[in-house]
């Protein structure tokens, strides 16, 4: 699991929490490259009420 903010190339700044190495814009759509934001632990108290 990856956290961190990510700049796309068309100016969008977006927090993100992915365990992939790529996710795609909410703007653009365009395929930005996570695999260099911190990795995190998941937690065993996910919080999905
Ligand atoms: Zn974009």
């Amino acid at each position: 699991m990856r956290c961190g903010t990510i700049t796309c190339d068309c100016g969008k700044v977006a927090y993100v929490e992915s365990n992939k190495m790529f996710i795609n814009c909410i703007d653009c759509n365009k395929k930005i490259d996570i695999s260099g934001l911190m990795e995190m632990e998941e937690s065993e108290e996910a919080d999905d009420a």
